[in-house]
C-alpha cells in the first residue's frame, strides 16, 4: 500500500467526505500528454477505481494564451486509449463566474486588494524569503476602491499587466507564495473556450483549489512542486469557507534520456527536431503508441514504478521492459529480413514452393499458424553469416548447419564475393528429412535463423530509433548550451525490409503489434499505404 492509499484508507475508516473518493485528473490544455502525465492519470484515476470512486477530467484552462483545443482533444483520446473514463469532463473556465464573485467577496472582507505596481515592483516587494517583504503602497486602499477598480477591470478599462488583485496575507511570511499572492491578472486575450467574455484571469492558486472544491474533490492528488503551494490552497478554502479538499504531493516522474517540460517538447516540435507530438522518439502518449507501445505496458509501468514521496529518477530501459514484457504475450510473430544477403539453396528444386507452417504467437496457443512461403533462394540477416566463424559464433559459416526457422537443417558449402568483397551470395545444401515432422527434424543445431522468400516478400520500410538524446539527464548541460545539444543526432535511422507475403495492409493495421522474430518488436505505422508498410521498432528482444 503506498502512502496515497494510506491516506485515503484513513478517511474512509473515518468517515471522512461521507467515506467517499473523488479525484480529478487536471491538465492544462497547452501541450499533449507525456509519460509524467500517464503516471497521474494511473494514480488519479486508479484510485478512484479502487475505492469505488470517481474521478474528473478537469482541464485547468486559465491561461488562455497557450491553450487550444487541439491539446484538449488529444489530452481526451490519450486517457481513453491509457483505457480510463472520466465520471465528469469540467474546465476550470465552467467556473469563471464563480471565481469573480469569490474575487468580490474576499475584497468585501478585506482580504483582497487591487495593486497598480508593476510586475518588477511587486517582485521586489516579496523580497527573500529570510527577510520579510514590503508592502505595497496600495495595500489598504478601502473595500469600496477595490470594489471599483476590480470591476473596471473586468470591465476592460486597464491595459495589460497594469493592475493585478492580491489577496492580502502576510508579507513576512517565511513561504514567499503567502506574501499577498496575485489572484487575478488582466490579459485581453481571446479564451479558446469563453473567448472574448474575459479580460481578467484568475491565477492557478486562486483556480485550482477552488475548482476542486466546486466538484466536489475529496484528494486533490499533484506533484511535489506544489507542496509550498499548499498553505494557499487551504487559505483561500477557508476563507471562502468551501468544501476543503486534501491536497497530497508524490514525486514526479523522471526519467533517464528523456524531456519532459510540455514547454520544451513543443520546442522540439515547433523547431522540426522531430516530426510532430507524435513521433515515436517523443516520450509523448501518443508518440509512445505510435512507437508500439500497449496502454497495458505504460499502466505496468506506472504501477512498477509506484509512488514516492521523493524525487527521483527512473530509469527508461524499464519502460523499455515493460513493453517487452507485454508484448511478448500478446504480438504477433512473423518474420522480416531488415539486412539481407542471398541464400540459394543448390539441391532444392528450381521453381518449387512449400507453404511453411509457422506459429503466430508460441505464448498464445489461441492465435493460431500461419504459412509462409519456401523456396531455393532466400534472404537472410547478413548477420547470420561469418566467414571466419569462431566457436562462440553458433550461426552459418562454411560447412556448418543451421536450421531455417520452421523449414529445413543447411549447411553451407560457399560463398561468392562482388570485386569490392562484400558477400553477394551464400550457397547451401538442405538436408530434406529435416522439415518439422520428419524423421530427422529432431537433430541437434546449434542455431536457427530467419528467413524471406525471395521470390514472394515484400519490400516494407523500417524506422529503427535510438534514444532522443544523447546524455542520461538531458537538461543538465555546460553554460551556452542548451537541452538541444544533447539531442541524438542518429535516433532516427531508416530501412528497408523484406517480410511475408500475407502481410497486407489491412492485415499490418489490425494486428499492429508485431514481434520480428529474432529481432525485435514492431508497430505497423499508419504512414503504411498498400504498396509500401512502414513498421517502427519498439524495442529490442533483450536488452
Ligand atoms: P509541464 O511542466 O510539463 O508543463 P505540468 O505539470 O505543467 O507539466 P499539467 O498539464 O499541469 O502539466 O499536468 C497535469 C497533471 O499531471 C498535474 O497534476 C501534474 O502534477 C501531473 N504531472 C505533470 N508532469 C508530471 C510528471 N512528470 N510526473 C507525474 N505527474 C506529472
Ligand atoms: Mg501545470
Amino acid at each position: 500500500m503506498n502512502f496515497i492509499e494510506q491516506i485515503i484508507e484513513e478517511d474512509i475508516q473515518n468517515g471522512k467526505n461521507g467515506a467517499k473518493v473523488q479525484t480529478r485528473f487536471p491538465p492544462e490544455p497547452n501541450g499533449y500528454l507525456h509519460i509524467g502525465h500517464a503516471k497521474s492519470i494511473c494514480i488519479n484515476f486508479g484510485m478512484a477505481e479502487k475505492y469505488h470512486g470517481l474521478c474528473n477530467l478537469r482541464f485547468d484552462d486559465t491561461n488562455p494564451v497557450k491553450e487550444d483545443t487541439e491539446y484538449v482533444d488529444s489530452i481526451r483520446e490519450d486517457i481513453h486509449w491509457l483505457g480510463f473514463q472520466w465520471a465528469a469532463e469540467f474546465y476550470a473556465s465552467d467556473y469563471f463566474d464563480q471565481l469573480y464573485l469569490w474575487a468580490e467577496q474576499l475584497i468585501n472582507e478585506g482580504l483582497a486588494y487591487v495593486d497598480d505596481q508593476t510586475q518588477e515592483e511587486i517582485s521586489k516587494g516579496r523580497g527573500v524569503p529570510t527577510a520579510p517583504g514590503v508592502e505595497s503602497p496600495y495595500r489598504n486602499r478601502s473595500v469600496e476602491e477595490n470594489l471599483d477598480l476590480f470591476r473596471r477591470m473586468r470591465a476592460g478599462e486597464f491595459p495589460d499587466g497594469s493592475r493585478v488583485l492580491r489577496a492580502k496575507i502576510d508579507m513576512a511570511s517565511p513561504n514567499m507564495h503567502f506574501r499577498d499572492p496575485i489572484m487575478y491578472r488582466i490579459l485581453h486575450a481571446s479564451h479558446h473556450r469563453t473567448g472574448d467574455k474575459w479580460c481578467i484571469y484568475p491565477m492557478y492558486d486562486f483556480a485550482h483549489g477552488q475548482s476542486d472544491s466546486i466538484e466536489g474533490i475529496t484528494h486533490s492528488i499533484c506533484t511535489l512542486e506544489f507542496e509550498v503551494h499548499r498553505p494557499l490552497y487551504d487559505w483561500f478554502c477557508e476563507a471562502l469557507r468551501i468544501h476543503h479538499p486534501q491536497q497530497i504531493e508524490f514525486a514526479r516522474l523522471n526519467m533517464t534520456y528523456t524531456i519532459m517540460s510540455k514547454r520544451k517538447l513543443l520546442q522540439l516540435v515547433k523547431e522540426h527536431y522531430v516530426n510532430g507530438w507524435d513521433d515515436p522518439r517523443m516520450p509523448t502518449i501518443c508518440g509512445l503508441r505510435r512507437r508500439g507501445y500497449t496502454p497495458a505496458s505504460i499502466r505496468n509501468f506506472a504501477e512498477t514504478v509506484g509512488v514516492a514521496k521523493r524525487d527521483n529518477i527512473i530509469d527508461v530501459s524499464l519502460l523499455e521492459f515493460c513493453a517487452r514484457e507485454d508484448l511478448n504475450k500478446t504480438a504477433i510473430r512473423t518474420m522480416a529480413v531488415l539486412d539481407p544477403v542471398k541464400l540459394i539453396i543448390d539441391n532444392y528444386p528450381d521453381g518449387q514452393v512449400e507453404e511453411m507452417t509457422a506459429i503466430n504467437n508460441p505464448e498464445d496457443p489461441e492465435a493460431g499458424t500461419r504459412t509462409v512461403p519456401f523456396s531455393k533462394e532466400l534472404w537472410i540477416e547478413r548477420a547470420d553469416f561469418r566467414e571466419n566463424a569462431d566457436k562462440k559464433f553458433y550461426r552459418l559459416s562454411i560447412d556448418r548447419e543451421v536450421r531455417l526457422k520452421y523449414a529445413y537443417i543447411i549447411k553451407c558449402t560457399h560463398i561468392v564475393k562482388d570485386d569490392d568483397g562484400n558477400i553477394t551470395e551464400i550457397h547451401c545444401t538442405y538436408d530434406p528429412n529435416t522439415k518439422s515432422g520428419m524423421p530427422d527434424s529432431n537433430r541437434k543445431v546449434k542455431a536457427t535463423i530467419h528467413w524471406a522468400s525471395v521470390a514472394h516478400s515484400k519490400k516494407a520500410e523500417v524506422r529503427l530509433f535510438d534514444r532522443l538524446f544523447n546524455v542520461e539527464d538531458p537538461d543538465n548541460c555546460d553554460e551556452g548550451k542548451t537541452f538541444l545539444d544533447n539531442l541524438n543526432p542518429n535516433s532516427l535511422v531508416v530501412t528497408e525490409a523484406w517480410v511475408e507475403p500475407a502481410l497486407t495492409l489491412e492485415k499490418a493495421m489490425a494486428i499492429k503489434h508485431f514481434q520480428f522474430e529474432r529481432l525485435g518488436y514492431f508497430y505497423a505505422d499508419p504512414d503504411s499505404t498498400e504498396g509500401k508498410l512502414v513498421f517502427n521498432k519498439t524495442v529490442s528482444l533483450k536488452q
